[in-house]
């Protein structure tokens, strides 16, 4: 299989995870966000995975699906997340290039510089409850099993059952960034949207691996 068709076929699971989750994940940010975190990362995914289908139509290599995806995701998406969604995927695709036979490492240094985009544009540690609570155990896994030699499907999948876990720690956390902050202690026990939509999207995208 052609690998720009690969990384379209992900970004299509992660568009249909969201169409079946969006109400849960707009429910998620209305008890201490604004509540759009479902309708906009529906409308970015949605952006994203068409641009992913056209670049694939039109012959592109995966590098350059992935970083067309990106900029129509954040085009489109609005709010922080969809901002972040499309640096992220923007920086993946740059740092994997067209090439046509990635190693499991080189995609392990492309999801690594996703989470460095994110980082470095948004300015969340770990523990301000953001989506990084859930990308950084994803990244750090990832890298750490690929370099241990295991294959990318099952590293991939192992990861995401730590962003998963993580995610669904921040329920115990403060918010300390976006647009939760005012709302801080209405926050406590429930879980990041963000962090739970990446742990979901990293699961799907697992799935499409395996
Ligand atoms: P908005 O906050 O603009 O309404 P969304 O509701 O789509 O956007 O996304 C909210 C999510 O964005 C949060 O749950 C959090 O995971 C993530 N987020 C907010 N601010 C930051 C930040 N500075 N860095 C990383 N992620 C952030
Ligand atoms: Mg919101
Ligand atoms: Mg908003």
């Amino acid at each position: 299989v052609e690998i720009g068709a690969v990384a379209l076929a992900i970004v299509e699971s992660i568009r249909d995870m969201i169409d079946r989750d969006a109400d849960e994940l707009g429910r998620l940010d209305a008890i201490a966000g604004d509540g759009d975190h479902g309708i906009g990362m529906q409308r970015g995914a949605r952006a994203g995975a068409a641009a992913a289908s056209d670049a694939v139509a039109a012959g592109a290599g995966v590098g350059t699906v992935l970083s067309r995806a990106g900029d129509a995701w954040a085009d489109k998406a609005g709010g922080t997340s969809g901002a972040l969604w499309g640096a992220a995927l923007r920086a993946a695709g740059e740092r994997l290039g067209d090439e046509l036979r990635p190693q499991a490492a080189d995609v392990a240094s492309a999801v690594d510089a996703a989470r460095a985009a994110i980082q470095g544009y948004g300015k969340a540690a770990v523990g301000d409850k953001t989506m990084v609570d859930a990308l950084v155990p994803f990244a750090q896994g990832l890298s750490a099993r690929v370099a241990a030699g295991e294959a990318l499907a099952p590293a991939w999948v192992a990861a995401a059952v730590d962003a998963t876990d993580a995610a669904e720690a921040t329920s115990a956390l403060l918010p300390r960034l976006g647009r939760a902050r005012p709302h801080m202690e209405k926050s406590l026990g429930t879980p990041d949207p963000g962090a739970i939509s990446l742990a979901r999207a990293m699961t799907v995208a697992g799935r499409v691996l395996a």
